[in-house]
């Protein structure tokens, strides 16, 4: 299977290098990743200037580095290289729960493949204080992608796992009861006000959801469609005349 794979965190990522370790036992891979961290970029594009992909080998590793966003770098790197069959994009230091799959350019890159017409696979391990033990990791990672690579009729999947190794694997949908985003002001300090924009942890994790399986100690694997017309508001709407005479 030919693999081509990406981040958001940029190519010197250890999570980039962890995924391309475990991929290259399961095919033939390739590596396009932002030249710079890109987290949080979203699904942005970059159309007002060329972009530029170097040759940057990684390990031994066939890499490029492209000085643009993660969407840029799958549609560059599927446009050099047309046989990919699936894209993996991460793994990402830091959770893609919930509303954060708004913002993240690790699910956009896998999202740009999908896009395409190539299955995309986002994959996402929790950061906080020490960094990710990928060792540990490693056998999810692996059990995961056995599993989904042969899904064939799956284009794109959201994939996070909990920090200690798992109990399972869960089918889950995206958590977006609870909106998790907030701006805390602060100072400078030269005393001048500035603000983060950052999260405070939901509370009341509905089951099913990508929140509860990772609070629960499962794999998170969540579908992910393309389409996001409102179903149901889309019939309410259709069956009321939008036309007055
Ligand atoms: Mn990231």
């Amino acid at each position: 299977m030919r693999i081509l794979i990406t981040n958001d965190d940029g190519i010197y990522s250890p999570g980039l290098a962890a995924l391309a370790a475990i991929a290259a036992s399961l095919g033939e891979i390739r590596i396009v990743a932002p030249h710079v961290e890109m987290s949080a970029a979203a699904h942005s594009i970059t159309s007002a200037r060329p972009l530029t992909c170097k040759r940057t080998p990684l390990n031994g590793r066939e890499a490029y580095r492209v000085n643009g966003t993660p969407a840029d770098c799958v549609a560059l790197g599927l446009h050099q290289w047309k046989d990919a069959e699936v894209v993996l994009s991460g793994l990402n230091l830091g959770s893609n729960l919930g509303n954060s799959l708004w913002p993240s350019g690790t699910l956009a890159a896998a999202r740009q493949a999908a896009l395409m017409g190539v299955r995309g696979i986002a994959l996402s391990t929790p950061a906080s204080g020490e960094e990710a033990d990928f060792a540990t990791l490693r056998p999810a990672v692996l059990r995961a992608l056995e599993f989904l690579l042969p899904l064939d009729k799956v284009p794109l999947v959201n994939v996070n796992f909990p920090s200690q190794p798992p109990r399972g694997m869960r089918w889950t949908r995206q958590s977006v009861r609870h909106y998790d985003g907030r701006i805390v002001p602060g100072q400078d300090p030269m005393g001048r006000e500035h603000f983060w924009f950052t999260v405070t942890p939901a509370e009341d994790v509905e089951e099913g959801t990508d929140r509860w399986a990772i609070e629960n100690g499962y794999v998170s694997l969540t579908p992910i469609r393309l389409d996001l017309t409102d179903e149901s508001a889309l019939v309410l709407l259709q069956a009321k005349p939008t036309e007055t005479t």
